[in-house]
């Protein structure tokens, strides 16, 4: 008898902004502890997880020369993550094919949005009985920005950004984000602002709580004053270009400019979608950047193309 192969699952995952992200000094153990308000945009990467005689991962898009195809993708440990969880043996026979939209090493979590999306398309195509919680789990495993790729949304991450609580927010919020040339690497931008703290004091941003209350107040304006990112220093240290990035959003008509968490992605918060547009057309031409997407966010986390995903 032939055994039934079920049809590939594409799964669409959200790139993410952090509208604040405060950096707690380095412990001990390595670690910084993190608050931070993140946001999905509907910049996104989709991924196709197929069963197959040939297991592996594809990738094609933005930066698909610099992406690993080997178990060290984060999607690939996804898969070796989820296929421990149920307790499936031997090497798993899926064939992973990433469509990278979001910028690789761009502050952005592209990697931890390929493996939470890669957890919901494997939940579907092997027809699991898992909830999203329990994908959520596995996900803090794999990096602490991939639980919030499976849910989406805006969301308060604290201890390394994986413990999260929903935040309302009662409008889109349009952006425009500034791609530059090159990826920065992420402990890199840890290990800048550990060398600045012990070099002086660099200034720390504030609290959440008026983040979380601009966005439940819906106005970009107020949204605007309060965007801050505690990895910003160090990643104009290593990048000192991104000022001139910055300074040309806002120049531009942005409301306010932020680096993406390490960066070196900038993200510009504007009055409408009209005025992104208008901002991503005047930012195009300054020559500060590689490219300019618009986006809008909240949007959801990783679903299931075409599919009816309620978990
Ligand atoms: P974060 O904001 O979570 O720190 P990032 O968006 O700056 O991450 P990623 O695009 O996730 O950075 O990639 C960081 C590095 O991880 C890349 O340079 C690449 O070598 C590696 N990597 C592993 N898997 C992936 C993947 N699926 N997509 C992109 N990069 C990956």
């Amino acid at each position: 008898m032939l055994a039934v192969v079920p049809p590939p699952v594409t799964v669409r995952v959200p790139a993410k902004v952090n509208l604040h992200l405060s950096v707690d000094d380095l412990r001990e153990d390595g670690y910084h502890e993190l608050v931070t308000v993140f946001q999905a945009l509907s910049l996104t990467d989709e991924v196709t997880v197929a069963v197959t005689e040939e297991p592996g991962i594809e990738v094609y898009g933005e930066g698909e020369g610099s992406v690993p195809t080997g178990p060290e993708n984060l999607a690939w440990r996804a898969v070796e993550a989820l296929a421990a969880h149920v307790g499936r043996s031997g090497e798993p026979k899926v064939r992973v094919v990433l469509r990278k939209g979001i910028p690789v090493a761009g502050g952005m979590a592209g990697g931890s949005a390929d493996a939470a999306a890669t957890l919901v398309g494997l939940a579907s195509l092997w027809n699991l009985d898992v909830t999203r919680d329990e994908l959520a789990e596995i996900a803090a495993g794999l990096g602490s920005d991939v639980p919030f790729a499976i849910y989406g949304g805006t969301a308060l991450g604290t201890g390394r950004g994986e413990q999260l609580v929903p935040v309302l927010s009662r409008h889109t919020f349009h952006w425009v984000l500034a791609f530059a040339a090159e990826g920065l690497s992420t402990p890199k931008v840890f290990g800048e602002l550990d060398r600045l703290r012990a070099a002086g004091n660099p200034p720390r941003i504030g609290s959440h709580t008026p983040v979380v209350e601009a966005l439940a107040s819906g106005d970009p304006r107020q949204l605007a004053l309060l965007l801050g990112n505690d990895l910003q220093a160090a990643a104009v240290s290593l990048r000192p270009d991104l000022r001139r990035t910055l300074r040309a959003g806002v120049n531009a008509g942005a409301l306010a400019g932020t680096v993406s968490g390490s960066g070196p992605t900038c993200a510009f918060l504007c009055e409408d979608a009209q005025s992104a547009v208008e901002v991503a057309a005047e930012l195009s031409g300054a020559g500060v950047c590689r490219t300019v997407r618009v986006a809008h966010g909240p949007v959801p986390g990783a679903r299931v193309v075409g599919g009816d995903d309620a978990n």
